[in-house]
This record gives structure tokens, sequence and C-alpha cells, in this order.
């Protein structure tokens, strides 16, 4: 940024630069997307008949409360895992879903009280790229029309200039115009997405959401798709949000990237910084799950994902990863390492959600509890197999003794007894507060970023405004 302060006096062509640098230095950062807060939820058990029967509605949390800003020229990448609510959120902030809450601004405006004309005009300044060119391309139509179509129901231009454009365009994106009067199906997948990109263009936007524009793609095939978005972004000037649940694709094209879980951001950053320095746990868990390429990042300690990401129905109080977060705080007082206390954790969610099979447990089916609760004399060999089943390691004292006083709890099938004793001994501040994502500055000033975790600054958390996330 020019920290040149314009003198009193200097004539009137300097002047006229240094507003021009103004302008541009204001421009470059000014954010051309706004996203704050945005909610967008579906609701089952929402028809009259449910209205009629009295039960209740549900929502289904895909996003709740995302907030992030898209600077000019930038690529931003939207990274988690599927059914995180990437695609959803590229889909509402482009209108193409009604938000439930929240805001999106584009060029200022927001779009949610667009109407008219202007309407019309961010819908031609914004487009999306679908991930499947397979199914995203009129098989009746040829790819002329195909690419035609958007200046058709704009009503750009003549007939000709139409044509001509299309031509343009399918020359920019690598096809020949020999191929104009072909239909999808002569095409290579390559060759769809390309002409899905020549399509996204047609109207010359400043804004384009690829929502995963390669995934379904050969691998040999997906870096020539990028190489081509990477070339028409420089040529035409193209924001990008990009939607990718793979960390090489975003690696390879994005400036900044935002992590998302459960509908909600945890981490967001230049790409850089954070491939080298992960912060929350997620994103390290992300990153440990890509294939190594070398024998020594192999033998690394990682930190896996386990478990299956919750239902948006339903979300884990608190943090929403800490039902599989490796690095789960536990009590302050509490002497116990955390590979202990994951394991913990997952056998107190699993009693939590009655999901231990009591019908036949010990050797043989000794024990089956739909015959009536274990005698008390056996009592403490039901709960010697039921460790055995359910835990991997030998307990230090005196966690072995809680365990066992709460698997006790089983015998009589009395699930709420045994979670109320693990409960009691192991709740953790992860279950209790929701971490906003707020700037860890613990760290160098150099990896100063947002991140919505526990571990990083004090409570209560501290939210910050998203256009200084910028780094
Ligand atoms: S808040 Fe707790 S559960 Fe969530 S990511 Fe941080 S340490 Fe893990």
């Amino acid at each position: 940024m020019s920290t040149d302060t314009p003198q009193s006096g200097t004539n009137a062509d300097t002047d006229a630069d240094t507003d021009d640098d103004a302008a541009v230095e204001r421009r470059s950062h000014e954010p051309l997307v706004r996203v704050r807060n945005l909610q967008k939820y579906f609701w089952e058990n929402d028809s009259l008949l449910d209205r009629l029967l009295g039960n209740d509605r549900v929502a289904v949390r895909a996003v709740d409360g995302v907030s992030f800003d898209i600077y000019e020229g930038e690529t931003l990448g939207l990274v988690g895992e599927s059914g995180c609510g990437k695609s959803t959120t590229g889909e509402t902030l482009l209108r193409l879903q009604e938000p439930t809450d929240g805001r999106v601004e584009f060029e200022g405006q927001n779009v949610y009280d667009l109407a008219g004309e202007a309407l019309t005009e961010f819908r031609t300044d914004a487009q999306v790229v679908f991930q499947d060119p397979f199914s995203s391309l009129d098989p009746r139509m040829t790819i002329g029309d195909i690419v035609q179509q958007p200046l058709d129901i704009h009503d750009v231009g003549t007939e000709d200039e139409r044509r001509e454009r299309v031509r343009d365009l399918l020359e920019r994106v690598g096809l020949s115009v020999d191929q104009l009067d072909r239909y999808p199906h002569e095409f290579s997948g390559g060759q769809r997405q390309r002409i899905g990109i020549a399509r996204a263009l047609a109207l010359e936007p400043d804004f384009l959401v690829l929502d995963e524009p390669t995934s379904a793609l050969d691998v040999s095939v997906q870096a020539q798709v990028l190489n081509l978005l990477d070339d028409l972004q420089d040529e035409f000037d193209l924001t990008y949000l990009l939607i990718s649940h793979d960390l090489s694709v975003i690696r390879h094209v994005c400036d900044r990237v935002a992590v998302m879980y459960l509908g909600e951001i945890v981490e967001i950053g230049p790409v850089a910084d954070l491939f080298e320095v992960p912060k929350h746990p997620y994103t390290k868990a992300l990153l440990e799950s890509v294939p190594r390429a070398s024998t020594d990042e192999r033998e690394r300690d990682r930190e896996t994902l386990t478990g299956d990401v919750p239902s948006p129905r339903d979300p884990p109080s608190g943090c929403r990863f800490r039902t599989r977060c490796p690095a789960v705080i536990p009590p302050e007082d509490l002497e116990i390492e955390q590979e202990t206390y994951r394991e913990l954790m997952d056998l107190r969610q699993r009693i939590e959600g009655e999901d231990i099979s009591l019908e036949s447990v010990g050797e043989d089916g000794q024990f089956a509890l739909e015959d009536g609760p274990v005698p008390e004399a056996d009592v403490p060999a039901f709960v010697a197999a039921l460790k055995e089943r359910l835990l991997d390691r030998d307990l230090p004292s005196p966690h072995d003794e809680i365990v066992e006083e709460a698997l006790a709890e089983l015998a009589t099938s009395d699930w709420d007894a045994a979670a109320e004793r693990l409960r009691a001994e192991y709740e953790s501040v992860c279950e209790r507060a929701h971490p906003d994502l707020r700037t860890d500055e613990q760290s160098a000033p150099e990896q100063h970023r947002p991140v919505a975790c526990h571990l990083y600054g004090e409570s209560p958390p501290n939210a910050v405004d998203p256009s200084s996330w910028r780094e």
C-alpha cells in the first residue's frame, strides 16, 4: 500500500494521478462480495399434513451463519467434506436459493433486495460453473446454442453478434468453431466442462462460483481445466469462489481459503500460510488425510479424521467438531492423556446415542439384557466384557473405576445414568460453549488469522470483523 501523501501545490496532472492511484488502491481493498451471517436452513415436517398432525418443524442447518469477503481479482477457496454446506453457500450467495437469514453484498448492494433490472444485472455479473459437465448441458441442444442461450435470454446484440461472440468464446476456452453444431455427447468430460465455462462467460461476468469444477474429470484433464480457469481469470479480470473438497485443487488455484465444517467456517486465511501452519484441528485433520508421496511424510504423526460428520438436523452443542476432534479439551483440573480423553468422549457419545448393542455381551452371549437386568453378582463380569469390547486401551486410575461405574449402569439398561456418570467427570468446554471465529493473536503476527476453536485466545470469544481477514 502506497504511503505517498499528496503535496500541496502539485499540478493538476499529479493530482489526477494521485486520485487514480487512490482509486485503484481503494478498489483493490474493497470486497467485490461481502457475506455476513448467511444462513440457509431447509425444513422438514413442514407440510400442511405435518401441521395438522402437530409434528414439529425440523431445521436442517445447511449453512449456519457464515461471513467472509471476496476481493476483486482473487480466488477464494471453500473447502470441507461432502455435506458441509459449501455448495449451498455458493448457490445461496448467487441467489439460486433464497437465504433463511443474513446478507450478501455484491458491489455494495444487498443482492436479496434486488429486483427488476438490478436483479437482471446481478445475474449477468455473477455466474456459476457446475460440478457435473455431463448433466449441466442440455443433450438436445448444440453447443453453439448452449453457449448462446444466456445471450438470447438477456437479448444481447443482434443474432450475428451473438454468433460471433459464441465463436470467440469457444476459441478462448480451447474448442474449435467447427464444433459449433455438435451435441454434448460428442465431447469428452474435459471438453464439456470447457463448454460450461464458455456458457458462464457469455455475459461477461465479473464473478464466477466454480462448484467442484474438476471433480468429475480424469486427473489428467483436471490440470488443463484449472490452467484454463487461471488464464481466463487474468484475461477477463474475473473473481472466483472455488468450491472443492480437494485440497490439492485449492492449493494449486486459490489465494485464500475458508474451511467449512457442518455449516460453519472454522478457519480462513491465505492458502500458503494455512497449508504451512494449519491451526484449527479440523484443518489439520483434513490436511493430514491427503495421501503423502514421501516416506518421511507418511511416517509423521497424523491426526486423521475418524467418525462420520454429524447430521445438520441436530448438530452437536458447542463446537460442532467436538465429536471427532482429536484435540477436544479436557476439564481444566483433569490429568489425562489426550488420546485417552478422546476415547472416553467417544465412549460417552456412544452411550448417549444408545449406540452399543447389549443383546449379547460376553463370551457366547453370556449376558443378554433382553432377558432382564444382569444379576448383581454378574455385573463385574458384564462390565469387564463391555470394557474389552469398547475400549482400545487400559485406563489408568481413577478413569478405569469411573468407566466401570458408568458401564455398570448399563447392566440395568440405564443409559441416562451411565451417560451422566461420564458427563459429570469429563464434560468439556468444547461442548458447553460455541467457539466463534476470532483472530488468533497468540501466534506470530504473520500467522494471525481467524480460527473458531477454544484452543486459541481467551474466552469469551472476541468475534472479528471479516473485513480484517485479508492478510
Ligand atoms: S473447540 Fe474444542 S472440539 Fe472444537 S476444534 Fe477446538 S479443541 Fe476441537
